[in-house]
């Protein structure tokens, strides 16, 4: 079900008639006239209204805006009414992205109405506020919403000194309304999208406690030796994780030639091959392992049974960290297993010496599947005592599972070299459900939502608890009823930071 139950106000006839032009005969475009007294008028003709959208164009506040520039409002403020709760827009990150995966210049921020048109010093007073645009009608039109879907969108026109209406910028005034039939599209998959009714949110979901150790583990080589500390791939698969301890001083390497000598190494959460160790010592590099601890249990079950003399196959995917760590840990004696069909081909010495060990952050259907033609081909295939796949992407998969089967969608927080975050998605897949990966909130596609009434979401264990605040925020600002949590397991795995930096 989509919603038809929506309005596009548009205040003046030349932004009406440029919207018109983007939009499908029959959708719901109301044209309210120019001020505050005009759109309060037509905000109460509509207030039956399931859906409010706001569009046109509109004054720059600051000299970052270009005219052309698209104003994406973040809340809408009254200048007259400064203690007056501003109207939040909690959809615009996403209305922003599709708008930007439109080719256009998109920025959020909060946009102020006005009595009249403003200049000189009350604009620059306005802009000193935050505010990135101003207009003479958004507030008005949208003070009434309660709690309904809203979103506000304007076309920069002019910016300062500039002054709309004046001769001079009729040009940029022209370029506006240009730009607006490029919006008008977007505003109808943001309609499209308010008709979910529930944000149902998985627990456990996002960081594990494999994660939080390798992260505490840089911050305190950070706050211990200073930047800069170099670590040895991504420390975590996540982009946003990186990107902060970039911020704060971590060099990210993927070589240990890239490391001065002497500069404080870590090892990050999927481990390394007993050969990188053995390189750093003979660099007698300062090193940190943050190597998770439950992949250091699969290493050790490498070794044993490869000392055994077993053939060790490794059901894991090629190419990932994790797995050319473990793969190192007994060269020419263990092989890599990604696929029901590798399973079926792989060759062994001796079929009564095999054994098995599984990549931690697998989906368990699939590695069953292997395993099914791995033990009818070898009969006397030997395991791991406890499960490799770890108890946080076993945790995170289960309750994704139940979420899933209530979802119309899922979304699923977590970068795309994020293994146990695509096996999330993957998983949910095979349930019939669809699902995405998305990064952040902006990655979400308004498209994927529409005629959705319960929206599943979830983290990968590597992803950032904020990144799902963010998403659920935005989510709940296309209306939706409720946010409810379904929780299968508590969580309470603690692991101690690496010795290297527990010690005083
Ligand atoms: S996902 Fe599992 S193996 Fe990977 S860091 Fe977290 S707890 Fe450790």
């Amino acid at each position: 079900m989509t919603r038809d139950d929506w309005v596009l106000f548009a205040p003046m006839r030349m932004e009406a008639r440029a919207l018109r032009r983007g939009l499908s005969p029959g959708a719901p475009l109301c044209r309210t006239g120019r001020g505050l007294a005009r759109a309060g008028r037509a905000a109460a003709r509509h207030s039956g209204a399931g859906a409010l959208a706001v569009a046109g164009i509109a004054g720059g506040l600051t000299t970052a805006l270009r005219p052309g520039d698209v104003v994406v409002a973040t809340e809408v403020r009254r200048a007259d009414r400064p203690d007056e709760p501003a109207v939040p827009c909690p959809a615009a990150p996403m209305v922003a992205a599709a708008l930007r995966r439109r080719g256009l210049t998109v920025h959020l921020g909060p946009v102020v109405t006005s009595r009249r048109l403003v200049d000189g010093p009350v604009r620059a007073r306005l802009a000193a506020t935050g505010a990135l645009a101003t207009d003479t009608e958004s507030a008005a039109l949208l003070a009434g919403a309660a709690g309904r879907p809203v979103i506000c969108v304007r076309v920069v026109a002019d910016v300062p000194p500039e002054r709309l209406y004046r001769p001079l910028t009729w040009k940029r005034v022209r370029a506006a309304l240009r730009t607006l039939p490029k919006v008008a599209p977007v505003l109808v998959e943001w309609a499209a999208a308010t008709s979910a009714g529930e944000v149902v949110l998985a627990a456990p979901r996002s960081f594990c406690a494999g994660v939080e150790r390798a992260i505490s583990a840089v911050e305190q080589a950070l706050a211990r030796h200073g930047p800069p500390v170099y670590v040895r791939k991504q420390i975590v698969h996540n982009t946003h994780v990186i990107a902060d301890l970039q911020r704060r001083g971590a060099v990210f390497v993927d070589e240990l030639t890239e490391i001065p000598d002497g500069a404080p190494t870590v090892f990050s959460a999927h481990g390394v091959a007993p050969a990188v160790r053995a390189a750093a010592a003979d660099r007698g590099l300062p090193v940190i392992d943050a190597t998770c601890p439950l992949v250091t249990k699969v290493h050790s079950e490498a070794r044993r049974f490869a000392g055994r003399g077993n053939t060790v196959l490794l059901i894991g995917h090629a190419g990932h960290e994790e797995t050319e760590g473990t793969l190192g840990e007994a060269p020419g004696r263990i092989a890599l297993v990604e696929s029901v069909s590798d399973a079926e081909r792989v060759e062994v010495a001796d079929p009564d010496r095999v054994s098995y060990l599984v990549q931690t952050t697998l989906a368990a259907d699939e590695v069953a599947r292997v395993l099914d033609v791995l033990r009818r081909r070898f009969p006397a295939l030997t395991g791991p005592s406890s499960d490799d796949i770890c108890y946080a992407t076993t945790n995170r998969q289960a309750a994704l599972r139940e979420v899933a089967a209530v979802s119309d969608v899922v979304l699923v927080l977590g970068s795309a070299n994020s293994s146990n975050s695509r096996r999330l998605v993957e998983v949910t897949e095979r349930g019939g459900t669809p699902a995405y990966l998305v990064d952040a909130v902006d990655a979400i596609d308004l498209r994927w939502l529409a005629g959705a009434r319960t929206i599943g979401v979830t983290a990968g264990a590597s992803a950032p608890p904020r990144l799902v605040d963010e998403a659920v925020a935005a989510l709940a600002g296309l209306g939706v009823d409720g946010i409810r949590e379904y929780t299968t397991h508590t969580e309470d795995v603690h692991f101690t930071l690496p010795k290297e930096i527990r010690t005083p």
